[in-house]
């Protein structure tokens, strides 16, 4: 996550860049519009109006910069950040654009003309095909969850969307032609339309097909206690794709790259052991319950890697504690392997919550960490213990993180993965701690 993670000067100088980047994008072509001639005023709420239907323009073109993941731009954020990001300026932009409308509605009737559809000129009848996109494909996404649209449904109803809005918009802007004189002024604009709609070209269209090029076969389908899978994967090419330990990839399965059915997962297994690549996943919604009868011989394509929940960023740390909630073990694994390759002898605490004993992922190889290469230590905690259970009971809490905390161990630095609500409730007790932001990494498992 962006300020908990920015541990390095280099990142925090790389996200002000990005951050500055990004206004530039959205201020400087409005800035444009007020330099050299311009249309006689039309009065303050006329200007204003304008004003925020160009800013919502931009801001809208440069959402897809946001979801388009390059790597750079996501590194110093992480990408989750990068998507909440996205979602709340979305609605600021939605708000100009309600704003837009409403002021010229208002203050300036006649300009809006008739809404009757029939004989509406092109002009606002592209801007009302603008609102009437804007305004499903914001209400779709805050309500997805309540009115239960199934993910992949709504992820390519978003694009098909966002395109439409686009569009629309522009043609709007650009038919209405206002600021838009002399001719440079529109071939900028012109230029920034193009720009954005080259994003989707890239993502939709030329990104897949490279994905093509490289594909991956399942080896492997190992069943993992509590509802999960281990899919093991081998470049059909290799070598397989560089990661380092804890990043995660976009992983289509049964599906074309073009198909936007790509899913994030962790890797769970190691560089250290290069040849193939591995996922774990738990059975949680339509696309991971089917991961059980995926078999060996199918086609994979992976876009990695991604995310920036990693160790080797930190080699500084004195020690090293994780928490992982269920599958968040995922990416955790992956780094406990790697630093077990790499004889790495720094005191490890991994704290492991799970409802039940037989429902711990890797519960023998962790054992067998702790009892060779690594100075490990495992916590396991329980909601549902059994009977006889001596150990940790329910959430991870300050009081449990004290127990087994070594008192050096601010200066340790920190990896939580799991659920959201876990996530927020250790990040509580790590400060109350006295744990530092820059030492605590989080990697949420939702992105919408
Ligand atoms: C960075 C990251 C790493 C992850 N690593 C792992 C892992 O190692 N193991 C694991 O089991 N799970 C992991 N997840 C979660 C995993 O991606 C979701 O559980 C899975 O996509 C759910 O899909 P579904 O169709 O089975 O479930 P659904 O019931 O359809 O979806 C459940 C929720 O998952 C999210 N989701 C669904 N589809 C997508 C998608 N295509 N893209 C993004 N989000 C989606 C949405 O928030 C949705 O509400 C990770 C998620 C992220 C963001």
């Amino acid at each position: 996550m962006l300020m908990t993670t920015a541990a390095s000067r280099h990142t925090r100088r790389d996200a002000i860049l990005w951050i500055a980047l990004y206004l530039a994008a959205i201020v400087g072509p409005m800035a444009l519009l007020l330099v050299g001639e311009r249309p006689r005023a039309g009065g303050f709420w006329w200007d204003f109006a304008l004003a925020i239907g160009y800013a919502a323009l931009a801001m809208i073109g440069v959402q897809f910069a946001l979801t388009a993941r390059f790597k750079h731009a996501t590194a110093p954020f992480g990408i989750d950040i990068v998507y909440y990001f996205h979602r709340y300026l979305a609605t600021i932009a939605f708000v100009f654009v309600l704003a837009h409308v409403a002021i010229l509605f208002v203050r300036y009737r006649p300009t809006v003309g008739s809404l009757d559809p029939r004989g509406m000129p092109f002009a606002l009848g592209s801007g009302w095909v603008a609102l009437i996109a804007f305004v499903a494909l914001v209400g779709s996404s805050l309500f997805r969850k309540p009115l239960r649209i199934e993910y992949d449904r709504w992820r390519r109803w978003h694009v098909a969307l966002a395109v439409i809005g686009l569009a629309a918009a522009v043609a709007h802007v650009f038919a209405i032609g206002s600021y838009l004189e002399p001719l440079w002024k529109a071939v900028v604009w012109g230029g920034l339309a193009a720009a954005w709609f080259g994003l989707v070209v890239w993502v939709r269209a030329i990104r897949p097909w490279r994905l093509t090029r490289d594909p991956y076969r399942v080896t492997e389908v190992r069943r993992e206690p509590g509802r999960s899978w281990t899919l093991r994967l081998e470049p059909e090419r290799p070598p397989e794709v560089a990661y380092r330990p804890g990043q995660f990839a976009w992983l289509t399965l049964r599906a074309s790259p073009w198909a936007m059915r790509e899913h994030p997962f962790s890797f769970s297994s190691t560089p250290t052991r290069p040849g193939a690549i591995e996922f774990t996943v738990k059975e949680l919604g339509d696309f991971t319950r089917t991961i059980g009868t995926v078999r060996p011989g199918e086609r994979a394509y992976v876009d990695a890697p991604y995310g920036h929940f990693e160790i080797d960023r930190f080699a500084d740390a004195d020690g090293l504690v994780f928490v992982a909630g269920g599958v968040g073990i995922a990416p955790i694994l992956s780094m406990l392997r790697a630093l077990a390759d790499r004889g790495d002898r720094r005191t490890i605490v991994l704290f492991y919550g799970n409802r039940r004993w037989d429902r711990i992922v890797a519960r023998d190889e962790l054992d067998a960490l702790a009892a060779g290469p690594l100075d490990l230590r495992v916590v396991h905690a329980l909601t549902e213990p059994p009977e006889d259970w001596t150990g940790e009971r329910g959430f991870v809490t300050l009081e449990m993180l004290k127990r087994h905390l070594p008192a050096d161990a601010t200066r340790f630095d920190y990896f939580v993965c799991g659920p959201t609500p876990m996530i927020r409730l250790v990040e509580r007790s790590l400060r109350r701690l006295g744990v530092p932001f820059a030492r605590m990494h989080s990697e949420i498992f939702d992105l919408a």
